[in-house]
């Protein structure tokens, strides 16, 4: 029989899935993943912070894919495509006819020197609880090093995740300084970031409103300023250093180092794909998501690595593996962008919104909007309303 590979249970492996199911393919579907859960990467800023919970955003695999699909929890290691092989870390390798791979991001330091070494970033939610861990104890130590650093945060990186985790920082900082008993009004947290506009791909007046939110919530931001080296406790620029004993990494992000390894032309673990979204030359082969780099047809430009794109990706990559399968011309990749939510902490945010018209909008109802938004990746993926209705 056909078997198809489903590599990373994220955002575009678990819709692949669920449109493959909907496509009534004949052949096996099998979905590799190194964790049983799937979990929010748009949430992971909210458990380094913590605002949430891991079980706010994590759900089990197996309670939302159809029985159709055939679930594997093992690490891939590397994908022979020689051998058409899916290379795994304790199992047997897995041969496969067709391979989509959605396998995700790692974080990206640009080779910065000392920036792996000795600050903290998150990919999952194990590094994710692994932030908020570090900055919770060093926090608590002040209590009997008094030493200043201690109490300094420093974002590196003023991208959306650098932001949203300033946004769910500001918010959190009170609590922190109530449950270690620390005076609030010392607890600093600083932004660095090289570029001198922030959330640049937002309108003037969105961006300008969320750098004047977190200004007034205390937060001091540093931007035009390229850090050029992290030491222990200590980031570099130019002209200026910052101290601080938590020092968190949110410059970017990088395809999963699988690309790399498996031999894939590619530029950060990311590979430029055909308009139907397979490899060059290897049209059973398919790239989702933050793997995947895909020209906008138009501009020649690469989108951005969104959960967004990567719906819209895996919708038309289970589209083309059927119509592979049934000897029809596969679809060609095209994307509308429905706008941009960024959070700024539970309660506030900016969007622009290319739904139902044309909508800039600051404030208390964008966390609304982020609500609906994360909750209908949820729906959609866990196969809630099919649950609801079947109770
Ligand atoms: P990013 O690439 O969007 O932002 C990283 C930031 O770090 C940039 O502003 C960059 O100028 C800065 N930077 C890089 N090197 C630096 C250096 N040496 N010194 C100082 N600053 C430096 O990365 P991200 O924020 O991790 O986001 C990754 C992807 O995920 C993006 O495509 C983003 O749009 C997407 N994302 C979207 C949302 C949302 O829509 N709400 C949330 C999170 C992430």
């Amino acid at each position: 029989m056909t078997t198809i590979a489903v590599l990373g249970a994220g955002y575009a492996g678990m819709r692949t899935v669920k449109r493959l199911v909907h496509e009534k393919v004949d052949a096996r579907i099998v979905l590799i993943n190194n964790n049983p859960y799937h979990y929010e990467s748009t949430q992971l800023h909210e458990i380094a912070a913590g605002t949430k919970e891991p079980s706010d955003i994590t759900f089990d695999i197996r309670d939302a894919v159809s029985d159709k699909v055939e679930v594997v929890i093992d690490a891939v290691e590397r994908i022979d495509r020689e051998h058409s092989q899916v290379i795994l870390k304790e199992g047997e390798p897995l041969a496969y006819d067709y391979l989509v791979n959605a396998l995700g991001f790692e974080s990206e330091t640009f080779g910065i020197p000392g920036a792996e070494e000795n600050s903290v970033s998150f990919n999952n939610i194990d590094s994710a609880l692994a932030v908020r861990e570090h900055m919770e104890k060093t926090l608590a130590n002040y209590a009997t090093s008094h030493d200043e650093n201690d109490l300094h945060i420093v974002v590196c990186g003023a991208g959306f995740t650098g932001i949203e985790l300033l946004g769910e920082l500001a918010w959190r900082v009170p609590q922190l300084a109530k449950q270690y008993s620390l005076p609030e009004d010392l607890i600093r947290i600083t932004c660095v970031e090289a570029s001198p506009k922030i959330l640049a791909m937002l309108p003037d007046n969105l961006s300008k409103w969320a750098v004047d939110y977190l200004i007034s919530k205390g937060i001091e931001i540093h931007n035009g300023i390229v850090i050029t080296e992290v030491r222990p406790g200590v980031v570099v620029t130019a002209d200026q250093e910052f101290h601080a004993n938590t020092i968190i990494w949110t410059t970017g992000v990088r395809g999963s180092h699988v690309i790399c390894d498996s031999g894939y032309d590619q530029k950060r673990n990311r590979v430029v794909v055909e308009d139907d979204l397979s490899v060059k030359g290897h049209p059973n082969e398919f790239l989702v998501g933050d793997v995947s780099a895909v020209p906008d047809a138009t501009s020649g430009r690469l989108y951005p690595t969104t959960a967004q794109i990567s719906i819209a990706q895996a919708d038309v990559v289970a589209a083309n593996v059927a119509a592979r399968l049934a000897g029809r011309e596969p679809h060609k990749f095209t994307f509308k962008s429905l706008g941009t939510v960024c959070s700024l902490g539970p309660h506030t945010g900016v969007a622009e919104l290319n739904v139902m018209g044309h909508w800039k909008l600051k404030g208390h109802k964008v966390s609304m909007v982020k609500r609906m938004v994360n909750d209908r990746s949820v729906f959609e993926l866990a196969h809630l309303k099919e649950m609801l209705e079947s109770n």
